[in-house]
């Protein structure tokens, strides 16, 4: 059986991964689709750890992934490529925040000399030639901050903010579950090091294109709740998009007001998705409230995955089978003595 399907424990791992990057000189570095402020953190910090290190070292982006959503445009992508490089075969690649390979579109990237596979999601699939997976890391950020202390290279203050935006964006602004003291150990040095907390926050969470609060507002005038309020979901079709003349990306943050409301157990956004090839599919975002629902448990019966508390996955059902779907699994997990989803809806 080949090296990836034996699990190692994360201190064998790391090792394994620093040795690595001690030892190879040529890299290519690759993020989930749809890059969000963990992968892309992720991916700009290890690009300046290998660059100090005096490797070469590409990142990738596919082309439909850009230009990037506006909040995060402020990154630099020095080494940025859009196709994977000819000789890929020699090339180490790093995949990052990546819970399966299917949700990077490069087939190609696979034909690397090693694959490296370093994420915190626990339902990784384990598809590198050495994992490096940590579920109790707060963000994929965290591990490669920790890999840098391996390699002994202090971060640069354009580093340390993309380290902080991965930390920040995945911890929810250190609200979330996954939020322990070594979050904000994480916080301390990095802004020792140089981020500018106040300029990150404005740019991720304020300075918004009026089409994204248009877009907010159409998705909150149409929630829905279900089963005693234990589902709250919106569904925001490609119409409502044009309406609010909004991107793909505007919809990011939606999910938090859906959470928040009294009674939720999961909250749900169901996203039709516009462009090209992904046209007719719908995305959906699970979040729930606490350990009473493992919501990448439901994502996984779609082909998707994700965290316990934030999962994720993309269909083709149409809005109506879909809800009922979410029904019936939030209920099978809820009251699992039960026959299926309770009747009551509330409105
Ligand atoms: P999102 O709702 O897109 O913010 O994603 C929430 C979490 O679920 C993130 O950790 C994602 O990596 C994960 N996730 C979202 N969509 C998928 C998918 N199609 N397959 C696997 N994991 C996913
Ligand atoms: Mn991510
Ligand atoms: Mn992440």
């Amino acid at each position: 059986m080949s090296e990836q399907h034996r699990i190692e424990s994360v201190e064998v791992t790391r090792e394994r991964v620093l040795q690595r990057i001690r030892d190879d000189s040529r890299f290519v570095l690759a993020a989930h689709e749809s890059p969000d402020g963990d992968a892309l953190g992720s991916l700009v910090a290890m690009q300046g750890l290998l660059t100090a290190l005096g490797k070469d070292s590409q990142m990738f982006i596919a082309a439909e992934d850009l230009p990037l959503p506006y909040e995060y445009r402020f990154f630099t992508l020095d080494g940025l490529i859009q196709a994977p490089p000819p000789d890929i075969a020699q090339r180490t690649v790093v995949f990052l925040d990546c819970g399966n390979i299917d949700r990077n579109s490069a087939i190609v990237l696979q034909q690397g000399r090693h694959l490296l596979n370093i994420d915190h999601h626990h339902d990784n699939t384990r598809f590198g030639t050495l994992d490096h997976v940590v579920p109790d890391a707060s963000c994929t950020a965290e591990i490669v901050w920790d890999l840098m202390h391996g390699l002994g290279v202090a971060p640069t203050a354009e580093v340390a903010q993309a380290l902080y935006v991965g930390l920040i964006t995945d911890t929810g602004r250190f609200m979330y579950e996954n939020t322990g003291p070594r979050a904000h150990e994480m916080a301390a040095e990095l802004i020792g090091a140089g981020v500018d907390v106040q300029a990150v926050y404005r740019r991720l969470y304020e300075e918004m294109p009026p089409a994204k609060i248009a877009l907010l507002a159409l998705a909150l005038g149409q929630m829905q709740r279900f089963d005693s309020g234990e589902l709250t979901l919106a569904a925001l079709s490609a119409e409502d998009f044009h309406e609010a003349g909004a991107q793909d990306s505007y919809s990011e943050g939606i999910i938090d007001h859906l959470r928040a409301v009294q009674g939720t157990k999961v909250a749900a956004l169901v996203r039709e998705l516009c462009g090209g090839e992904r046209s007719g599919q719908r995305k959906v975002s699970l979040r729930s409230t606490d350990d009473d629902v493992d919501v990448s448990q439901i994502a996984r019966e779609q082909g998707g995955g994700g965290h316990r508390r934030a999962a994720g996955f993309t269909t083709t059902l149409e809005v109506a089978p879909l809800i009922e779907f979410l029904r019936g699994a939030l209920a099978e997990q809820l009251h699992a003595t039960s026959n299926g989803p309770a009747t009551a809806t509330v409105a």
